[in-house]
C-alpha cells in the first residue's frame, strides 16, 4: 500500500472508522473513499457491488459494524446478528470479487469464550460457551474471522482480521442506553459535577475487569498491521493490561473533578467477568500502545466537552 493507493474506508463516521480516516490522512494517504451510510447502505448487497465495481478501491479497512455496549446488545439481538452479517459479508464478498488487494476486518474481544482463561490468547477462538448478553455480535464477528480465513484459502484473497479490546476516545457514542462504559461514565460524571449531583450510578457490581485501548492507537495498529501482516491467524489489539469497573470510576471521577458518590446498580447485568487480551503476537510483531488510560480519558472528556452538541448522545 502506497500513500497514492485507493483506499476504501468503511464505517468512516463510526469510533473506529474515523480513527483510522485520520490516521491515514495524517500519515500521508491521498486516494482515500468514503461514503455515508445514506449514500450506501452496506446492509444491501446491490448497492455494495455496484459500489465497488464503479470506485475499484485497491485497500479495504471493514469498520463499518453495528456496535453498542451491554445494554444495546441485550436488547436488539436481532439488529446485531443481522446488520453485521450482512454488513461483512456483502463487503468483504465484493472486496475479493473486484479485486481489493487486502482487507482488514475489525473483530472484537467479546469472540473468545465467556470464561476463556486470562490473558486470552489468539488460539482461545470457539474453545467455550460465549457470553450471553453479546452472542449474537460475537457470532457474527467470529463468522466474519472465519469468512476472512475461508476466501484466503480458498481464494487466496488476502484478508486479515484483528481484535481490537473495549474501544473508547474522540468519536465515541455518549447515548447512555446504548454506548459502551467508559463513554456513559464520562458523561455521567461531567453532568454529575455540572449539576451538583450527590451521586452517580454505575451498572453492575463494579467488580468485572476490562481492558480498555484507545482508538487512536487501536488506528495506529491498524495500520501497521495493514502494511506488515499478510496471514490468516487473527491478531489481538489490545494494551495487555485491565482494571475493574470499580476502579474505572474512581479514574474518571478523579478525571472529571466530581467529588460525589459512587453507587452500584446491581440490576444491570455485569457481562463477561474478565476480557483480558494477551497481545504477545503484536508485541512480537514490533507495535506497542502510547497512550495511558489517564490521558486518554483526560483528552476523551475534553472532547466530549467541546463537541457536545454534535456527539451522539
Ligand atoms: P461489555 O464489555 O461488552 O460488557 O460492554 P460495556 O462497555 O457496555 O460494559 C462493561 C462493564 O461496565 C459491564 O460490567 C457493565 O455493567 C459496566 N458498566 C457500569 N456502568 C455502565 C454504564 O453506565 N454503561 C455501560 N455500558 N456499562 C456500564
Amino acid at each position: 500500500m502506497d500513500k497514492s493507493s485507493k483506499i476504501y474506508v468503511a464505517g468512516h463516521r463510526g469510533l473506529v472508522g474515523s480513527a483510522i480516516y485520520r490516521k491515514l490522512q495524517a500519515e500521508g494517504y491521498t486516494n482515500l473513499v468514503v461514503r455515508s451510510r445514506s449514500e450506501l447502505d452496506l446492509t444491501n448487497q446491490q448497492q455494495v457491488y455496484d459500489f465497488f465495481a464503479r470506485e475499484r478501491p485497491e485497500y479495504v479497512f471493514l469498520a463499518a459494524a453495528k456496535v453498542g455496549g451491554i445494554l444495546a446488545n441485550n436488547t436488539y439481538p436481532a439488529d446485531f446478528i443481522r446488520d453485521n452479517l450482512l454488513i461483512q459479508t456483502n463487503v468483504i464478498d465484493a472486496a475479493y470479487r473486484y479485486g481489493v488487494k487486502k482487507l482488514l476486518f475489525l473483530g472484537s474481544s467479546c469472540i473468545y469464550p465467556k470464561f476463556a482463561p486470562q490473558p486470552m490468547k489468539e488460539e482461545y477462538l470457539l474453545s467455550g460457551k460465549l457470553e450471553p448478553t453479546n452472542e449474537p455480535y460475537a457470532i457474527a464477528k467470529i463468522s466474519g474471522i472465519i469468512m476472512c480465513q475461508s476466501y484466503r484459502r480458498q481464494y487466496g484473497f488476502n484478508a486479515i482480521s484483528l481484535m481490537p479490546t473495549n474501544l473508547y476516545g474522540p468519536g465515541d457514542n455518549f447515548d447512555l442506553e446504548t454506548s459502551h462504559v467508559l463513554a456513559a461514565l464520562i458523561r455521567k460524571f461531567a453532568e454529575a459535577k455540572e449539576s451538583g449531583a450527590q451521586e452517580v450510578v454505575v451498572w453492575g457490581t463494579g467488580t468485572p475487569r476490562r481492558e480498555f485501548l484507545h482508538v487512536d492507537d487501536l488506528a495506529d495498529a491498524a495500520l501497521f498491521l495493514m502494511l506488515n501482516y499478510d496471514d490468516g491467524e487473527i491478531v489481538n489489539v489490545g494494551v495487555g493490561e485491565d482494571i475493574s469497573i470499580s476502579e474505572l470510576a474512581e479514574l474518571v471521577a478523579d478525571v472529571v473533578g466530581y467529588r460525589g458518590k459512587i453507587v452500584y446498580d446491581t440490576s444491570k447485568p455485569d457481562g463477561t467477568p474478565r476480557k483480558l487480551l494477551d497481545v504477545s503476537k503484536l508485541t512480537a510483531l514490533g507495535w506497542r500502545p502510547r497512550i495511558s488510560l489517564r490521558y486518554g480519558i483526560r483528552q476523551t472528556y475534553e472532547w466530549y466537552l467541546s463537541n457536545r452538541a454534535t456527539a451522539r448522545r
